[in-house]
């Protein structure tokens, strides 16, 4: 029996694609052995998961044909230093906007390679809300601009991309990549960790404008540079070939459930359905402002820490998983990424009626 899965990530995928997995483990497209067990460099792995995966994102994303893809091994952390590594330098500094609990991260692991600054930071509100932008302290001559699209733990969204004039947006969207279309050209560096939206942990997907691959300044390990990745199209070494086979797998998903529109449309619907019962509800709080509230990861309060917990305890028992808020904002958090259907948002608002019900 599956579950409802909510967990924020690794989070749930596609029952069809698991299906696909498991019927192809044993013998992947007639080789008598599964897509784990073949050459990375040999051409059925090419030809019929690499190339296929690095297509069919493009397609997704509409990628224009000045930007590359990577599949690099590790996580969206992992980026965190990347970035820096790559673009700082002597007399080179780069900006950040500090939005919630990843971009603080990313900002923390960034202060140990150069001169980044602070171009916002909306930690005194709890990061509640997004600072406007005529706040912000912007250095025109900045490397970068980083910010994270969607705040995970926060459950706060960009609802518009910053506007930084020429410094390149290097940005974070591991956890709403691909809920929605996008306008690459207005990035130089979008990167996600694959495990909320996209397919396993272990491997995170970067989409680089070309004119910004060049090489590192410090003193950098080869797999840690971008260039790298570009003149060996991402097979330096050996890449993690089971999360790019599964997270091609995600993105026929995708195209075959109508593509980033659809799953646009069906996204909002999902996130409307759960912030309307929580506004209307004398019960549940919010505390996101409601321009900037992710379409993603719902956080939510019962009215006492103790029902919070047992509202943990009864949803897990009820066939909902993970909804337990992060350890550091506390609450609950329903993570609804593409993979979670609209059945299971119905079975959370319905158990979240009957919870009300009986402990108001
Ligand atoms: C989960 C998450 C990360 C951390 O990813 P790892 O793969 O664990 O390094 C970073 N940024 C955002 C926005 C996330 O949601």
């Amino acid at each position: 029996m599956r579950v409802f899965n909510f967990s924020p990530g690794p989070a749930a995928i596609p029952t069809a694609v698991l299906e696909r997995v498991q019927q192809e483990m044993l013998d992947w497209n007639h080789m008598g052995m599964s897509a784990i067990e073949i050459s990375h460099r040999g051409r059925h792995y090419l030809e019929n998961i690499f190339e296929p995966a690095k297509a069919n994102l493009k397609k997704l994303l509409n990628i224009p044909e000045n930007y590359r893809i990577f599949f690099i091994t590790g996580g969206a952390q992992h980026q965190f230093a990347m970035i820096p590594i790559n673009f700082l330098g002597v007399n080179k500094s780069a900006d950040y906007l500090l939005t919630g609990i990843w971009s603080q991260k990313a900002y923390q692991e960034a202060q140990r390679y150069g001169d980044v600054r602070i171009a916002a930071d909306n930690s005194a509100n709890k990061c509640t809300t997004i600072p406007e932008p005529s706040t912000w302290i912007l250095n025109p001559r900045a490397q970068y601009l980083h910010y994270v699209d969607n705040e995970t733990v926060n459950g706060l969204e960009f609802s518009y991309i910053p506007e930084a004039g020429e410094v390149p947006l290097a940005v974070d969207m591991s956890s709403n990549i691909l809920s929605r279309s996008i306008d690459v050209s207005r990035y130089g560096l979008i990167y996600a960790g694959a495990q909320k939206n996209i397919g396993p942990a272990g491997l995170t997907i970067v989409i680089m404008r070309e004119d910004l691959i060049k090489p590192a300044e410090l003193l950098t390990p080869f797999l840690y540079q971008y260039k790298t990745y570009a003149d060996h199209d991402s097979l330096y070494n050996t890449p993690n070939t089971f999360a790019i086979y599964l997270s091609g797998l995600v993105f026929e998903w995708i195209l075959a459930q109508g593509g980033l529109e659809k799953m646009a449309e069906l996204n909002k619907r999902k996130a409307k359905k759960l912030y309307d019962y929580i506004d209307q509800a004398d019960f549940y709080t919010n505390h996101v402002n409601p321009r900037y509230r992710s379409i993603m990861n719902i956080v939510f309060y019962c009215p006492t820490p103790e029902l919070d917990q047992l509202f943990v305890e009864e949803s897990a028992k009820a066939g909902l998983a993970y909804l337990k808020g992060h350890r550091l904002v506390g609450g609950l958090r329903a993570s609804i990424y593409n993979a979670m259907p609209e059945e299971g948002v119905d079975a959370l608002l319905n158990f979240m009626q009957d919870f009300q019900r009986k402990y108001a």
